[in-house]
């Protein structure tokens, strides 16, 4: 296991036009973290994640991995494995086959790689599967065989490539579970490229958030999830409102701003806000951080139902409060509520947040 760095990292394609696919990229991953670069499609994630590999080379900036300048070294003398979306195994090969690819490359001695590719499929729970063919196995099997093929050459650093997409919804989130438990027993420092915002957050030490090749934040998923720093962070990491209201006083990292109904609220901020009195804030609040209640409940937003929709677990609604259609998932919503209705709503101060746009 062993830190990675990236510094001011840009990718730009010789077909790739003006644009950059990855553009000024600053992470540093600690020794042993589980970190996920999130985003969706097109973001630049599968291509920073190659530039680990050294599949790519970066067009400007620097990867160290530890001490080691690895920028313009080839992939394999890196010390990687690699996991990929459609598993990437030799279908002609036996499982124990599969696994011992990058051993035999590596010119490991006939007992030495028995014992390490036992212990691999051990750890991938697969033990005395060695001798299947790979086309006998499940998708989910076939992805675990990946994985201790990855795992067999000790590497000092994980790399994987949505390797959950093929799986059906059941079944990834088992693997998902499964990835990091072996992720956490191994101590590989772990680099995880998914579009999937839950699967980061429930796999995840820390994430990136990614969008048009640059990093809009990175951190813990409970910062990320209640202190998005942009508004479209909040909007990608599960959902928001972002609702623009006046300020009215700004003190350090609390931002005082005005309700459509003429009320005050206070909400926490990110410490270089940048914002004044009369300047219009974003505020992130998110529709389980509001609850339903009656227009005449002080100090409610009074608003009207213009959407309903049960979904089990929570009710989601849209409700206009002056105009501005709000989302509300509520876990409870009074008997015989329905589109047209009158309602209040209660905003969770403590879960609101001011965000850049
Ligand atoms: P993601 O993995 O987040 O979906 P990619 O890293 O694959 O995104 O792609 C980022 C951007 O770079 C996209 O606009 C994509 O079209 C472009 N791109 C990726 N690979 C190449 C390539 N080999 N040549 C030209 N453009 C590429
Ligand atoms: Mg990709």
């Amino acid at each position: 296991m062993i830190d990675v760095t990236l510094e001011s990292v840009s990718k730009r394609f010789a077909r790739g036009g003006d644009t950059a696919a990855v553009d000024d990229v600053d992470i540093t991953i600690a020794a042993g973290e589980f970190f996920t670069l999130l985003g969706p499609s097109g973001c630049g994630k599968t291509t920073t994640l190659r530039m680990v590999a050294g599949f790519y080379f970066p067009t400007s900036g620097r990867i160290r991995f530890g001490d080691e300048d690895v920028t313009r070294r080839p992939p394999n003398k890196r010390d990687t494995g690699m996991v990929f979306q459609n598993y990437a195994l030799f279908p002609h090969l036996s499982v124990a086959q599969n696994v011992g690819y990058g051993l035999k490359i590596r010119k490991v001695g006939r007992a030495d790689a028995r014992r390490r590719i036992d212990e691999a499929l051990g750890e991938v729970h697969l033990s005395g599967y060695g001798d299947r063919r790979i086309d006998e196995l499940s998708g989910g099997q076939q992805q675990r065989v990946a994985l201790a093929r990855a795992l067999v050459i000790r590497p000092r650093t994980l790399l994987l490539d949505e390797p959950l997409s093929n799986l059906d919804a059941k079944l990834r989130e088992e693997t998902r579970t499964e990835i990091r438990r072996i992720q956490q027993e191994s101590g590989t420092t772990a680099i995880y490229v998914t579009h999937d915002q839950a699967e980061a957050m429930a796999m995840s030490d820390r994430i990136a958030v990614m969008q048009s090749g640059r990093v809009q934040q990175i951190g813990a998923p409970r910062e990320i999830y209640h202190r998005p720093a942009t508004s479209f962070v909040a909007r990608f990491i599960g959902r928001s409102n972002v609702l623009e209201l006046p300020v009215v006083t700004a003190a350090g990292q609390t931002v005082t701003v005005r309700l459509p109904d003429g009320g005050e609220v206070a909400v926490g901020a990110p410490a270089d806000h940048g914002l004044g009195t009369g300047d219009t804030a974003l505020v992130s609040v998110r529709p389980e951080h509001i609850t339903l209640t009656s227009t005449t409940e002080p100090g409610a937003l009074p608003g009207r139902i213009t959407e309903l929709e049960f979904t089990g677990m929570a009710t989601n609604l849209v409700v206009d409060v002056a105009g501005t259609p709000v989302q509300v998932a509520a876990v409870e919503v009074p008997a015989g509520a329905g589109v047209g209705d009158q309602v209040g709503l209660r905003l969770n101060r403590d879960r609101m947040w001011v965000v850049r746009p």
